[in-house]
């Protein structure tokens, strides 16, 4: 197959966009340029007005499989991100059984690369089961490709486990990503400790309960040699924490979520547990400072968190409610709405932070939009508008808070290799 892409703009991780044409041959991005001519045989994309960029990447996931497909699974999983311009996701290990050994992964590697059309990665527990009191099957689960390590969803409790397993994986080229939280200090989970929990009389969970535990799994990491990432950073103290590591040269590397960019504690209103989620939303304050974290470099990457839940379960109270919300779909569309339109920030700091820095800690290669690489790309409409019904999203759940609402900018092809994933009338 192959495809000509003309009079669009194309992004890259530096720079502005550039107008040119993109020629793709058998899955090869063989021509970029201006006016290209079609070959013979070749299908011509109008994308006048649009922007051709580089496939998105996120590596914080769940899917949920194995034990709660009635959430969430690698089928529907995998059609959400490509729903919303991802080409390729690393799963969070916190599914049941845990995926804690080589035959979890094993099975769920085999069933993804039958049900699923982008690349499924995972990422392997800790501990065994990810109850903190033993390692998990670490090198079993390398041999499968493993490479990130973590218990998402908790901590590991025990700062002496944390350095063993540290140690132990570290000289295999296996990275730790941390999930920051002190259990006795975060109280039932519910929201952030501060104005909005004393006005619902619900006790909420302080910011420095994320900080302590961030501050810890770094020195320890320090003491260790380990490469450790910092999953959802929510506060401003936080993401000020793995600045002052950075400076020290510390192997720190740390994402934040979209959510935890656009919504603030005040969202939740009368109990909406759409905003409902672990790191919890913090204040305004929090939003301008993770904003102002993202556009300087002190995070590396977005990551959604995609954290689906039935209606069901998140109909219940808010304290009952469990944890998270999606995000894979609206990702993308969301940060485009939020910040590129009103000028925050570009495209560049999109494919640099949501597609090329993810791939890159996984020990992927980016795929720029470049001749000679192998075609692996969106081609997204500043000008369109996407609503997010139940119908819009692929997901098994629907539980964001961008339901039902429209937002400015649209995915309207997905393109992986020879495959057209995606392509929108
Ligand atoms: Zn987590």
């Amino acid at each position: 197959m192959s495809l000509l892409f003309k009079g669009g703009k194309i992004a890259a991780e530096e720079g502005p966009l550039v107008p040119g044409d993109v020629l793709v041959v058998d899955g090869v991005i063989t021509a970029v340029g201006k006016k290209l001519e079609a070959p013979k045989g070749v299908r011509v994309v109008d994308v006048t007005g649009r922007i051709v960029a580089p496939a998105m990447f996120d590596s914080h996931v769940h899917f949920r499989e194995p034990g709660q497909e009635h959430k969430e699974d690698l089928a529907h999983g995998s059609e959400a991100a490509i729903n919303g311009g991802v080409t390729g996701v690393v799963m969070m290990p916190n599914t049941s059984p845990a995926i804690d050994s080589a035959g979890v992964v094993r099975t769920l590697l085999d069933k993804a690369a039958e049900v699923s059309r982008i690349p499924v990665y995972t990422s392997g527990c800790i501990t065994k089961g990810r109850a903190g009191t033993e390692l998990a099957g670490i090198d079993g689960m390398r041999k499968l490709g493993v490479t990130m390590l973590t218990d998402d969803g908790d901590p590991v409790v025990d700062p002496a486990l944390l350095k063993n397993a540290m140690e132990y994986a570290t000289p295999f080229g296996m990275f730790f990503a941390s999930h920051c939280e002190v259990p006795e200090l975060a109280g039932p989970r519910a929201l952030n400790e501060g104005k909005v929990s004393y006005e619902l009389g619900i006790k909420g969970s302080p910011a420095c309960s994320e900080e302590i535990c961030m501050d810890r799994d770094i020195r320890l990491a320090h003491a260790a040699g380990a490469h450790v990432h910092i999953q959802h950073v929510s506060s401003a103290l936080g993401m000020e924490t793995i600045r002052w590591w950075k400076e020290r040269g510390v192997r720190v590397t740390a994402e934040v979520s979209p959510h935890h960019l656009i919504f603030n504690e005040d969202d939740i209103g009368d109990y909406d547990t759409h905003y409902k989620m672990n790191p919890p939303l913090r204040t305004e304050e929090d939003n301008a400072a993770l904003l102002a974290g993202l556009k300087e470099g002190v995070f590396d990457l977005i990551a959604t968190d995609h954290a689906p839940h039935s209606e069901f379960e998140k109909s219940q109270d808010f304290v009952t409610a469990p944890n998270g919300i999606t995000g894979l779909e609206s990702a993308l569309v969301s940060l485009f709405d939020r910040f590129v339109v009103p000028g925050e920030f570009g495209w560049d700091l999109l494919v640099k932070r949501y597609s090329a820095e993810p791939r890159r800690m996984m020990g992927l290669p980016a795929v720029p939009i470049e001749e000679g690489k192998p075609a692996e790309l969106i081609v997204f409409d500043p000008a369109g508008e996407t609503t997010f019904t139940r119908e819009f999203m692929k997901s098994k759940s629907a539980n964001t808070p961008f339901l039902d609402q429209t937002l400015k900018g649209s995915v309207d092809l997905v393109l992986l290799g020879n495959e057209i994933l995606l392509e929108r009338d």
